[in-house]
């Protein structure tokens, strides 16, 4: 009896399938694209965080030990806001939007429509587990798809607090949540899908890609990298090291997508760049931070291993400047800098996702760019400087996913802006009407009245109509 209950919980292909075949049938009745449904989805989202607030930062304390101002501000306040967009501004995202005709066409209209994409698959990460799952279903829901979410089995709390609510606040014969890890999301990706919303790693974004491929899927694939700070000299250092230290370890403890990833500074600024980082994570987390109640731990021990490995490295282990202590017990690790790590080590060469800091040194700050351009295209560039010519070359001359100058990572937050990578930092993007239009066709429509048969175009060609050319 026990085995037969378990193996109708399994979510193998068929129930894929199924799950599929069911939710088509839901957007085939044209329940999705009524203005009406998509808004009162919408403001079920609300209604779900409102009256749970205290669970949903409970699961993330319990996934993360993510501390609750962050978890309010980065996850809960940061969902609502992109419903309350939505909300406000989705009669106007919907409105078919006039397009200029030229004179072949003359005289007609025409208009783009946006139309929903059908049925669509967000696949989401650990790390900001309820943020990253909600926002794209967000969009998805806003431009009228049926979507299937599946939250990161990494961070199993939030995952199945999703699974719950999203039951019962929303409409399940077209929003559903598959829990699981590699064989459910394997088992949804043979499937055929509108559009594909992956966040995660480019290991498995490549994996997302193929599956997609077979089907013609388009896909959207929100990666990392490894996003470089770059810090001029004669600059306001402890507004600086303030906004670095609050985009790295303020955010997760450097489990962030956009966190900085490393530091390029000159040479000469480089000790007055560690006595003010030095001041600052003492003021944030105060002498002993692994006992600091504002720092999320590492997600689980394969991360923490992987972190010490690039820690332990020989030729990086004696360029420890601040921090290096850690509780393997706890998962924690303290925010860690380290000074002119060789550039073949592997913390210089793989996304370091966590509270490691490593600052590379140059002769001069014009020469960061080169060292940026010669790495894969990060997800965020930073620039900290006062110089408007530097700041000008940085934009105009650094591919990046998204850029932010004398900050960090707040750019996410600004709903004007699309966010989203470049090269192996992703493909796509979304948040606020680039969120609505991720998840819709763009159908351009002319309209022609029976006016105007203009004669020319028919055949026969006759020399006359020839000589109008
Ligand atoms: P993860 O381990 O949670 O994996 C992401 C998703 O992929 C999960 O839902 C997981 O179940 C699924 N998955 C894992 N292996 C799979 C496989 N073999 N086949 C199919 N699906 C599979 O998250 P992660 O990859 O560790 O996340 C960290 C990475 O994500 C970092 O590189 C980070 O920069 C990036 N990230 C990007 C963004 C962004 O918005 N651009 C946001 C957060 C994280």
């Amino acid at each position: 009896m026990a085995e037969e209950e378990e193996k109708t919980n399994i979510f193998d292909v068929e129930s894929a399938a199924s799950l599929v075949k069911d939710l088509r049938k839901s957007f085939g009745s044209g329940k999705t694209k009524s203005y009406e449904w998509r808004v009162q989805q919408l403001k079920s989202i609300i209604k779900m965080i409102d009256e749970n607030e205290e669970d949903i930062v409970e699961a993330l304390r319990l996934d993360l030990s993510k501390p609750q101002l962050e978890s309010f501000v980065s996850e809960i306040s940061m969902t609502k806001s992109a419903c309350g967009v939505a909300l406000k501004e989705l009669k106007h995202w919907m409105k078919p939007e006039k397009a200029k005709t030229s004179i072949t066409t003359f005289p007609s209209s025409a208009e783009i429509v946006s139309e929903p994409l059908g049925v669509v698959l967000i696949i989401s990460a650990w790390n900001y587990p309820f943020l990253l799952s909600l926002d794209p279903v967000i969009g998805a829901i806003a431009a009228g798809n049926a979507v299937v979410l599946k939250p990161s089995e990494i961070s199993p709390a939030t995952s199945s607090l999703l699974a719950k609510f999203v039951e019962k606040y929303l409409d399940s014969s077209a929003i559903r949540v598959v829990e699981g890890a590699v064989p459910e999301t394997s088992a949804l990706l043979e499937q055929k899908w509108d559009k594909i919303l992956y966040t995660g790693n480019g290991r498995v974004g490549r994996i997302v890609m193929a599956a997609a491929a077979k089907h013609l899927t388009p896909v959207i694939l929100e990666l990392g990298g490894k996003s470089p700070v770059v810090v001029d000299s004669n600059i306001n250092l402890k507004v600086a090291t303030r906004r670095i230290v609050a985009g790295k370890w303020g955010c997760n403890n450097g489990q962030a997508c956009i966190a900085p990833d490393y530091i390029i500074t000159t040479e000469s600024n480089a000790p007055k760049l560690i006595d003010a980082f030095k001041c600052t994570l003492e003021e944030f987390f105060g002498k002993d931070p692994l006992e600091s109640k504002d720092l999320s731990r590492v997600v689980n021990s394969n991360h923490f291993a992987r972190l010490e490995k690039l820690l332990d490295e020989d030729k990086v282990s004696g360029k420890i400047v601040l921090g290096g202590q850690r509780d393997k017990t706890h998962l924690k690790i303290a925010p860690t800098i380290l000074l002119d790590v060789p550039e073949d080590s592997l913390i210089m060469n793989e996304e370091i996702f966590g509270p490691l800091l490593p600052i590379v040194t140059v002769d001069k700050v014009e020469d960061s760019f080169d060292i940026i351009r010669s790495r894969s295209k990060p997800l965020a560039a930073y620039l900290f400087t006062n110089d408007k010519k530097l700041e000008k070359e940085f934009v105009s001359s650094i591919s990046a996913g998204g850029m932010l100058i004398n900050d960090t990572v707040l750019h996410l937050a600004v709903n004007t802006l699309p966010f989203g990578g470049v090269g192996e930092s992703g493909t796509g993007s979304y948040h606020g009407k680039f969120s609505f239009d991720a998840f819709s066709h763009k159908k351009g429509v002319l309209y022609r009245s029976f006016l105007g048969d203009a004669s020319a175009r028919y055949p026969p060609y006759t020399p006359r109509k020839q000589s109008l050319l």
